[in-house]
């Protein structure tokens, strides 16, 4: 018999007998998979957007299985998967659907940049190399790291140089707000109470901010002392809202000089 002929032979027969003490192996050593962990996954979107803090929809489905996470982390599904998990469980809901806002209104016009930045259009690049792009340390630097991170289409650098949220996306997966070297993007609860300060500028020179933008907190504090409910403090520069107590009654937006202020419902979640 030809040569090439029995190797050939040879070959099969060899992968066969593999084929089957592999199928024979597979099923002897099987791990089976937990049945609750399997109706968690099937509860959970499929995103594996990371934004539980788990590597994916698998590793959180089998962390709630296990009981070492809870079921309020999904942001992606919101309160309907809590829900689902909770009648699932047996354990109690108590997700507050969060959004995401960007802490800065240094737009093109607004803030002013320190000169031509003609390195690498990443804006942790700019931060590293010089600083940011604009004379304020704490502006938004407008090259859009947030927005190449969004997995939900979500973000855009608008005209005007400033991320725009879309909040008819926007799953709150903090995947933004991890990646902004400046810390602006924080997350609110999407009932939307309450007044925030769209300003990061920590510097209490009142000067220093006049210099670098027109929308900024020059921290005049006008806001602080004129709230009717006294729900307003001075923390780290930065005017801080406390949303329990806040009735978005508007007399900070209305008394701030540079409209550094807003009400969340009203100015800011625009889903329209
Ligand atoms: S919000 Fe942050 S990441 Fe996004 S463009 Fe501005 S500086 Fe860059
Ligand atoms: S009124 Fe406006 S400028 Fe003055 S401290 Fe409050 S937010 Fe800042």
């Amino acid at each position: 018999m030809n040569i090439v002929l029995i190797t050939a032979i040879f070959a099969a027969l060899l992968a066969f007998i593999l084929g089957v003490a592999l199928g024979f192996f597979k099923k002897v050593f099987a791990i089976s998979e937990d049945p609750l962990k399997l109706q968690v996954r099937e509860a959970l979107p499929g995103a594996n957007c990371g934004a539980c803090g788990f590597p994916g929809c698998d590793g959180y489905a089998a962390a709630i299985a296990s009981k070492t996470a809870g079921i309020n982390s999904c942001s992606v599904g919101g309160k309907a998967v809590a829900e689902k998990l909770s009648a699932l469980l047996g354990v109690e809901a108590n997700m507050i659907p969060m959004v995401t806002v960007l802490a800065c209104q240094g737009t093109k016009e607004k803030a002013k940049l320190k000169g031509e930045y003609v390195g690498a259009k990443s804006c942790r690049a700019a931060k590293v190399a010089a600083g940011g792009s604009k004379i304020c340390p704490w502006g938004c630097i407008g090259f859009g790291d947030c927005v190449k991170v969004c997995k939900f289409g979500a973000l855009s650098i608008g005209e005007d140089g400033l991320p725009k949220i879309d909040y008819s996306k926007c799953t709150h997966c903090k995947r933004c707000i991890a990646e902004c070297p400046q810390w602006l993007l924080r997350g609110v609860p999407s009932s939307g109470k309450g007044a925030m300060t769209l300003c990061s500028n920590h510097t209490l020179a009142k000067g220093a901010v006049i210099k670098a933008c027109k929308a900024g907190c020059i921290k005049c504090e006008l806001c602080v002392k004129n709230c009717p409910e006294q729900c307003i403090v001075m923390q780290n520069g930065i005017p801080v809202v406390d949303y329990t107590r806040c009735t978005s009654c508007g007399t900070c937006v209305a008394k701030c000089p540079t409209k550094a202020i807003k009400l969340i419902e009203k100015d800011i979640i625009v889903t329209a």
